[in-house]
């Protein structure tokens, strides 16, 4: 094993970002809803992988979704031609503008941006607009009630639409409201009212595939993660996970029995041990309520390597791992945090949260290489 040290010159952290993986996740969407256009959703720089890998990754995608005007920009800025759809659409109305020039797809939620679209409708190319209904998750959008007349007001002035709502439970069969629930809502409430739509994220191209509408939207399937949380949910999708997290041991401490590890001494040690400092602490992204077992992979010569558990509190910059399983390791031994063998739902799942809140969470302070 080389190290990371060909790629650094810092700390030796890295998460490296496969775009071959991006690639496979995105062709598994397509398999699943072959009918259905691909919004990819890159909010969150990407779910924290940032938006040059996924740009690489994803680039066959029909368009992209997000919500920051300036990584629309960015985007233009590197000649993407495609679609690009505001999530939450405007946040304020100067904002339409630089909308028009970009050619950006908004999502419309609210009166204020019937109003602003109203005041600023103009002659030329009309703007696409998805309107959101609430059809039961009630964050965004409007009421079944309020739904037909936005719909009405937006097509006299001129907009292009479609119809779009959210799921709250895709992922879930017995919480209500449930996909059949919302389905049934929106079905209602758009009848004779002429417009393609969009509504399913990852959770219901993997266990609704009828409620996914013409134009899906995938987000934390194409990072080869679990909507649920819970890896073993998307095994039969054969997804890869794009990001891997990576880093190296530091330093070796050789424990006495009853000898207690980090703040708090929180792990005590039930026989003679060594133990491996890594350089990944939270302030990299990695969870500070990780679990004494929470796995890490410690790669080995042969390239077998062996999973070390967690032992001790993780600290700002480092955590401690049992090296009982991996005695021919030393500073300078190469350890995957999350990625090609330890997946980060289980990581997240040690610590109470889900693959989601991980990803997004990674520090700009982690080098990222894209492979
Ligand atoms: C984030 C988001 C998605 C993607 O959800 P995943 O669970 O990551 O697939 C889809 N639609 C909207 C409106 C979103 O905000």
């Amino acid at each position: 094993m080389t190290g990371l040290a060909n790629r650094l010159i810092n700390r030796p952290i890295l998460a490296s970002i496969r775009t071959s993986a991006f690639r496979h996740n995105l062709n598994r969407v397509r398999e699943l809803v072959p009918e259905s256009k691909i919004w990819a959703v890159i909010k969150a720089k990407a779910y924290g992988h940032g938006l040059e890998g996924a740009l690489q990754g994803l680039e066959s995608t029909d368009g992209f979704a997000l919500l920051d005007i300036e990584d629309a920009l960015w985007l233009r800025a590197q000649q993407w031609q495609g679609r690009i759809l505001l999530l939450e659409g405007l946040f304020h109305e100067n904002e339409i503008p630089v909308a028009r020039e970009l050619h950006l797809d908004l999502v419309v939620h609210c009166e204020a941006q019937i109003q602003w679209l109203e005041t600023n409708a103009l002659a030329g190319k009309p703007l696409n607009i998805f309107l959101k209904l609430n059809s039961g998750m009630n964050r965004l959008g409007f009421t079944p009630k309020a739904y037909r007349n936005a719909f009405h007001r937006l097509h006299a002035a001129g907009y292009h639409l479609h119809h779009m709502t959210h799921f709250a439970n895709a992922d879930q069969i017995d919480r209500q409201p449930t996909v059949g629930q919302q389905m049934e809502c929106l079905q209602k409430t758009i009848e004779g009212l002429e417009a393609s739509s969009s509504l399913g994220n990852s959770a219901a191209i993997l266990w609704h595939r009828n409620a996914v509408g013409e134009w899906a939207r995938p987000g934390i399937m194409l990072y080869g993660a679990s909507p649920t949380g819970l890896h073993a949910d998307i095994a039969h999708a054969h997804l890869e996970p794009v990001m891997q997290l990576r880093s190296e041991i530091i330093d070796v401490q050789e424990l006495k029995k009853g000898d207690r590890v980090g703040y708090g001494g929180r792990y005590e040690a039930p026989e003679d041990m060594r133990i491996g400092v890594v350089a990944c602490g939270y302030a990299d992204g990695y969870p500070r309520h990780a679990k004494d077992g929470t796995p890490v992979w410690v790669e080995s010569e042969n390239g077998l390597g062996v999973t070390c558990p967690i032992v001790g509190q993780v600290s700002m910059d480092m955590l401690t791992i049992d090296l009982r399983a991996a005695p021919a390791t030393g500073v300078g031994t190469v350890v995957e945090l999350w990625g090609a063998v330890i997946s980060v739902d289980d990581v997240a799942q040690m610590s109470g949260t889900i693959g989601y809140e991980l990803l997004c969470a990674l520090a700009p302070r982690v080098p990222v290489s894209i492979e």
